[in-house]
């Protein structure tokens, strides 16, 4: 058995234990540790009293938090927001092509064009034939993104948005990254604010979170140079709020940046979410080493993955959400996320990513029915919620009975007579 699995197994019954105390009821015990120190014990403190932690105090957290102390500060703020409630949706994706123009250094999916054999690049008809490929699936949401080639332009995108509005008007279009739109929008010569609009009125409804990797230039020049800069990704994200749109942030971690490069990530979030209030979650994302170009670079440990969630869950006071990407972490690491901050594990994707599984992940192809979510979720003391894009409640399944739940099988045991 591995010492992560050993020591998680370890962790779980502690948790165990003393969930059975009270978020609240931890924290406070905490805090009258005498072998915890004066800082962590001040951080503790502003956690209690709903006090903004400082750039500082983030990284001190990085350097010197445990995970249990990590856990017990970000559980209680997740039980404070949601209580049990674990989040999920009922989604699908397209990929448009996995070939691109740009050279991102830990990128596992993209092809660069000189390798087009390896690639694919789906027509407006191939993506429209997905889209109807689920027309009596209950799902509420198609997520586009994919490489960036110049033949997905404005034009492009906008029609297939309107197509797929048209169609089935109540399916939510979340799609492309501000790499997208930065590339896309230059190359029509239009201003990002005019550009946005355009793709609402197309049928846009949300962006999802991809291409912030890390913000600081020290390393954003080193992994993704060449596409939109930390700036151009948060001003995308910014006129589309102004429009009244919501959309999600990611972190790409655990590679050579520094915990001060996270701190610095996460902190301009914060700083665009207090002027517009437009986020409704953060994604962490594991940095995965296979068949890119960082393959020399180790994978961050399931111990670090569960502190940083619990940090960012600490850190960013003003977003409502976490996120664990369950095909990304594995089942097992997304369950114990939710001790840890997170409240959201995505969907059921149905098998329509590459993104994953190319870089490595335990999942090779991604799927599970809304059961084995629920599932999931229920396994580990929590409460299933099927939600929307935006977070409404589509199904509450707590007391839910699966209509085609397996009967139990009684088998006849022998009489001795
Ligand atoms: S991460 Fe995105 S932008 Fe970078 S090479 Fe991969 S597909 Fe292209």
């Amino acid at each position: 058995m591995r010492l992560d699995t050993l020591l998680i197994e370890a962790f779980c019954y502690f948790c165990k234990k003393s969930f059975l105390m009270g978020a609240e009821n931890n924290l406070q015990v905490l805090l009258q540790d005498p072998d915890l120190s004066a800082d962590l014990k001040h951080i503790a403190a502003k956690v209690l009293n709903h006090e903004r932690i400082t750039f500082d105090e983030g990284v001190l957290l990085y350097e010197k938090g445990e995970l249990g102390y990590l856990g017990t500060l970000a559980n209680y703020i997740r039980e404070e927001r949601h209580g049990d409630k674990t989040y999920f949706n009922r989604n699908f994706h397209i990929e448009p092509t996995n070939l691109c123009v740009y050279d991102c250094k830990f990128c596992s999916y993209s092809r660069l064009l000189k390798q087009k054999e390896e690639g694919w690049e789906y027509t407006m008809d191939e993506m429209f034939d997905i889209v109807k490929k689920y027309d009596d699936e209950p799902v509420t949401e198609v997520h586009i993104v994919g490489g960036v080639l110049p033949q997905y332009d404005v034009p492009f995108y906008t029609e297939l948005f309107s197509r797929i509005k048209k169609h089935r008007p109540e399916l939510h279009v979340k799609a492309l990254t501000p790499v997208e739109y930065h590339y896309i929008f230059k190359k029509a010569k239009i201003d990002y604010a005019t550009g946005m609009k355009m793709m609402m009125d197309a049928g846009l409804e949300s962006i999802p979170g991809g291409g912030a990797e890390i913000f600081h230039p020290e390393i954003r020049d080193q992994i993704a140079k060449d596409k939109c800069t930390a700036d151009q990704w948060l001003a995308i994200h910014e006129e589309w709020h102004k429009l009244g749109g919501r959309s999600n942030a990611t972190m790409l971690y655990g590679h050579i940046e520094a915990y001060k490069h996270r701190v610095d990530h996460m902190e301009r979030l914060r700083e665009l979410q207090d002027k517009t209030g437009g986020f409704q979650t953060f994604i962490p994302l594991k940095f995965r080493n296979k068949d890119n170009q960082m393959s020399n670079v180790p994978e961050s440990t399931v111990i670090e993955d569960l502190r940083n969630y619990a940090i960012a869950r600490i850190y960013l006071d003003n977003f409502d959400h976490i996120k664990a990407y369950w095909a990304m972490i594995s089942r097992t690491t997304a369950q114990l996320s939710l001790n840890f901050g997170v409240d959201d594990i995505d969907g059921t994707l149905d098998d329509t990513t590459k993104i994953y599984s190319m870089a490595g992940a335990e999942e090779q192809n991604p799927g599970m029915s809304t059961k084995q979510l629920v599932e999931l979720i229920k396994q580990v003391g929590r409460h299933p919620i099927e939600r929307d894009t935006l977070y409404n409640v589509i199904t509450d399944y707590n007391d839910y009975q699966f209509a085609e739940e397996p009967k139990p099988q009684y088998y006849k045991l022998p009489v001795i007579n």
